[in-house]
């Protein structure tokens, strides 16, 4: 049995390495030329951004590839408690706390190298795959710029740009639209070099409908600053030196003032096409049978949760528990991938709806409820190292978003109803507790 997987990202790998326990043949066709090296590549602009993989996503990959933690540390990555990120939310540093997570640290060009580096499937760089091939109502292959390739499975992992609506459309399979929630979220990114005891990350988050300027700064391999400017609403970074610098002047923290010493290594890309998306795959009428897909392909967040790396890693594990490829068996397949992904879409999705265009019409019940309880976390999340725990576990997707709706955390919350904020000072970085 052979499958074929489209895209050699973080989905394409960790799906190819799920299936070589089921399937004698998988070879992964990835367009871009790859040297082995970690470098930032074409097919992944994304990759010269911030990347953090949350705790769930590396605990399934330290799970399929054992000892990836330590390869990366020795690579240079940094291994740290979750609970121990210095964020700066609207209304304050957060009451960071030990939390027995361990939280990896690197640039994901450094991840996806040594990721790729432990697949035993086969992988062909610069190979562009340009549409699938049909035996009757089944995928059998797919066609490449010189050729085909034939496959019993055919597994779309290419990512934001996947193509695979418009090649369903040619065979005249048509996917409901997609569901779309855009924030209007810029990054720009430039490199820089570490001060000595710089902590290993630093964020202030941003929040609708008030806050729309964040930023990031990651400890990467190298001893280097990676340092993400972040703006929704329109509000975006310039990538310009200048006006890049006068971006994160204006943040509420002291993200500038933390780089004084800093020497900028790079110029500052952009990334701007940060919608959040899903296709309801698992709904297609004639879905084909030997098809089907996981990653950014089926359904992309707004990166400002990092959640994409984590989906991936969960939605290649449904491969373990699914055998069946038929036309019924792809979209059962895509209704367990569907559901591996509804808790962060519904995180993401919900606390994106105040940046939306147009979205400021009267919320309804469940809307008002979100927000009002959002805001109670923002202000507990200040105060209390207890409800600061709880929220890393759900936000690092260790624990269900249910366990924080019960009726201890309910009472937590209620004792917080006055914001910690005091207007014209720039908070200082706490230290570790
Ligand atoms: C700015 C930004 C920041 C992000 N930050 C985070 C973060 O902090 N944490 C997190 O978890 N996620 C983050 N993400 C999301 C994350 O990058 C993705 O969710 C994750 O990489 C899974 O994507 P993927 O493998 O499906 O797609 P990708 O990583 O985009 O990989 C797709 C691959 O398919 C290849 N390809 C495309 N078309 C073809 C074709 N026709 N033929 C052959 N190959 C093809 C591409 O070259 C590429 O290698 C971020 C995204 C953005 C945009």
């Amino acid at each position: 049995m052979k499958a074929v997987v489209i895209g050699g990202g973080i989905a394409g790998l960790l799906a190819a390495r799920v299936l070589t326990e089921s399937f004698d043949d998988v070879v992964v066709l990835e367009r871009d030329k790859l040297s082995g090296q970690p470098e930032y590549r074409a097919g992944v602009p994304q990759g010269r951004h911030v990347h953090g993989l949350l705790v769930r996503g590396g605990e399934i990959m330290e799970g399929l590839f054992p000892g990836l933690y330590d390869e990366l540390v020795q690579a240079g990555a940094h291994l740290m408690d979750a609970g121990e990120m210095r964020i700066l939310n609207p209304l304050g540093w957060v009451a960071s706390t030990r939390t027995g997570l361990p939280l990896l640290v690197a640039s994901r060009p450094l991840l996806e190298t040594h990721v790729r580096r432990r697949v035993t499937a086969k992988i062909m760089d610069d190979v562009h795959v340009t549409g699938l091939s049909f035996c009757g109502s089944t995928v059998d292959g797919v066609l490449t710029g010189d050729g085909r390739v034939d496959a019993e499975l055919v597994v779309d992992a290419s990512g934001r740009s996947s193509k695979l609506p418009k090649w369903l459309a040619e065979a005249g399979i048509v996917v409901p639209e997609p569901d779309e929630v855009d924030s209007r979220t810029g990054y720009a990114t430039r490199i820089y070099t570490a001060p000595k005891d710089f902590p290993v990350v630093v964020a202030e988050s941003l929040a609708s409908p008030h806050t729309p300027r964040g930023g990031i700064v990651m400890r990467i391999e190298g001893d280097r600053l990676m340092v993400t400017a972040q703006g929704a609403g329109g509000d975006h970074p310039p990538r310009d030196p200048e006006g890049f610098q006068r971006f994160l002047d204006s943040l509420r923290g002291p993200i500038a003032g933390m780089l004084a010493d800093a020497e900028p290594l790079t110029p500052a890309y952009l990334f701007a096409r940060t919608a959040s998306r899903r296709f309801a795959f698992e709904r297609t009428p004639g879905w084909p049978g030997g098809l089907v897909a996981v990653g950014d392909a089926v359904c992309v967040f707004n990166p400002v949760y990092g959640q994409g790396m984590t989906v991936a890693a969960m939605a290649a594990l449904v491969f373990r528990r699914h055998a069946d490829f038929s036309a019924k068996g792809c979209r059962d397949f895509q209704r367990k991938v569907a559901k591996t992904a509804e808790s962060a879409w519904v995180l993401s999705s919900n606390a994106d709806e105040g940046w939306v265009d147009g979205a400021h019409a009267p919320p309804g019940p469940f809307k008002r409820a979100f927000g009002w309880y959002l805001k109670k976390w923002q202000v507990a999340l200040v105060h209390d190292q207890d409800v600061f725990r709880r929220f890393v576990r759900v936000v690092h997707m260790v624990d269900s978003p249910a366990a924080l709706l019960n009726p201890v955390v309910f009472r937590r919350l209620a004792k917080y109803s006055r914001p910690d904020r005091r207007p014209g000072r720039r908070p200082a970085v706490p230290n570790p507790r």
